[in-house]
């Protein structure tokens, strides 16, 4: 199991055609002593847990998923 992180900052460097993205295994974040914080390398802003929606966007295109209401 895996939680993926996106950069959500709206002017990353990030070169691709979709936001900067990372997954991390559940079971390194989980540990008392790393706190779940990750920060985009391109940008330096938090990354963001991504929406557990994503199934039904396309992160391909979109990482704003969670913006469904
Ligand atoms: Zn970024």
């Amino acid at each position: 199991m895996e939680t993926k992180y996106i950069c959500t900052h709206e002017h990353c460097s990030y070169p691709g055609s979709t936001r900067f993205n990372m997954s991390f295994k559940s079971e390194s974040i989980m540990d008392d002593n790393n706190v779940a914080t990750a920060f985009c390398p391109f940008c330096k802003k938090e990354l963001m847990p991504a929406p557990p929606l994503t199934m039904d966007c396309d992160p391909q295109t979109s990482a704003d998923c969670n913006q469904v209401d």
